[in-house]
C-alpha cells in the first residue's frame, strides 16, 4: 500500500484543494484590518479626560485607562517610572512609561512608541491670555496613542510572529521652547533603564492625526535607520497611502533621538510637523482638538504599521 501511485495522486490533489481553499479564504496571507473608527474613538476617549499634562486629573484618569487597555490586550504590562521637574513651576512628578509586550519570547523584535502626556501650556496660542492653560492634545498626544491602542487590539486578536513592544512614553512635552533636550524625557528614562531586552528597531509616531496629513521623511530618522525609512516608504507606495512622501524635511527632536543616543536602538519618527499645513499651525495651541483630526489619517498610519508587522514573514 505504501507505494500505491493512486494514493499518492489522491494526497497531492487533497493538498492542492487545501492550498486553493487557503487562497480563497485569504488565510494564506491574512493581514488584519485596521479599524479607523475604533481608532478615532480611542482618540476622543483620551480627549474626554481633558488635558493629560503631568499632575492633572486628566493625566491620572488617562494613565489608568491606558494601563487597563494594555492589561486587556498585552501578554505583559510593565510600568517604567521616572522623576521629572516642571521647568516652570519647579514641581516634581513621578511619571510613567507604559509598556505592552506581545509575543515576548520571539527573537526578532520591533518597538512602536508614542507619547501619551500632553503639553502643560499652549505657548503658541494666538491668544496671549490663554497661553498658560494646558492644551487638549488631540493630535499632539492622543493620535499616536489611539493608533497604538488599536494595534494592541489587533495583536491580541492575531498574535504576531515577531516580539512587539508597544510603548506609551510620558514626559515628552514638558520642554522649554528652544531647549530641545528638555523634551522627550520619558524615552530618555526608558533608554537608560531599558526595562525590556533591546529591540532591533523602533518606530515612533507623533502628530499623525492631522486631517491634512502629510508625512515627509524626518531627517534624523534617515540617519538612524535608513533601511527602515526606505522599507516603510516602499510599503506605503504599495498600499497607496498618499500621506507618506519621499522628500526629506525637518529634523525633529522627538522620542526616537534618546532611543538611538542612549541605547543604540535604530529608531525612526513618523511625524506631520505642519498641522494643518504650511500656512497655519495648531501645534501647541487650543486648536489641537479632535475636530482638526481625522479617522482617515489615523487609518493611513495604522494600515502601514499593521501591514509592516504582519507582512514581515513575506520577506
Ligand atoms: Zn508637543
Amino acid at each position: 500500500m505504501k507505494n500505491n501511485p493512486f494514493i499518492k495522486i489522491r494526497q497531492i490533489s487533497l493538498k492542492m484543494e487545501f492550498i486553493l481553499l487557503a487562497i480563497f479564504s485569504g488565510c494564506g496571507s491574512a493581514i488584519p484590518d485596521f479599524d479607523e473608527q475604533n481608532a478615532f474613538s480611542l482618540l476622543e476617549q483620551q480627549c474626554d479626560f481633558g488635558p493629560r499634562n503631568p499632575g492633572s486629573t486628566g493625566y491620572f484618569n488617562c494613565r489608568q485607562f491606558l494601563i487597563d487597555k494594555f492589561s486587556a490586550t498585552a501578554d505583559t504590562v510593565l510600568l517604567n517610572q521616572f522623576l521629572l521637574t516642571n521647568p516652570v513651576s519647579g514641581e516634581e512628578y513621578n511619571l510613567t512609561n507604559i509598556i505592552g509586550r506581545f509575543n515576548p519570547e520571539a527573537d526578532k523584535s520591533l518597538l512602536i512608541g508614542a507619547h501619551w502626556d500632553t503639553r502643560p501650556w499652549a505657548d503658541r496660542d494666538p491668544d496671549p491670555a490663554r497661553r498658560n492653560e494646558p492644551i487638549l492634545g488631540a493630535n499632539d498626544g492622543a493620535s499616536g496613542v489611539a493608533v497604538i491602542l488599536e494595534i494592541a487590539r489587533i495583536l491580541q486578536d492575531q498574535p504576531p510572529e515577531w516580539r512587539i513592544e508597544l510603548v506609551l512614553f510620558d514626559g515628552e512635552d514638558m520642554g522649554i521652547s528652544g531647549d530641545m533636550r528638555s523634551y522627550a524625557r520619558g524615552s530618555l528614562a526608558f533608554a537608560r533603564d531599558l526595562p525590556i531586552p533591546k529591540p532591533d528597531a523602533a518606530i515612533i509616531i507623533d502628530m499623525i492625526g492631522d486631517a491634512e496629513l502629510s508625512i515627509p521623511v524626518e531627517r534624523f530618522s534617515m540617519e538612524q535607520n535608513p533601511q527602515l525609512v526606505k522599507d516603510l516608504l516602499k510599503l506605503a507606495r504599495k498600499l497607496n497611502l498618499p500621506a507618506f512622501e519621499s522628500r526629506i524635511a525637518n529634523a525633529v527632536f522627538d522620542d526616537h533621538i534618546p532611543l538611538w543616543e542612549e541605547a543604540q536602538i535604530p529608531a525612526v519618527d513618523l511625524i506631520d510637523f505642519y498641522y494643518p499645513n504650511r500656512y497655519h499651525n495648531f501645534w501647541h495651541t487650543h486648536q489641537d482638538v479632535p475636530a482638526n483630526c481625522s479617522a482617515k489619517s489615523l487609518d493611513q498610519v495604522g494600515t502601514l504599521l499593521v501591514n509592516y508587522i504582519y507582512g514581515i514573514q513575506e520577506e
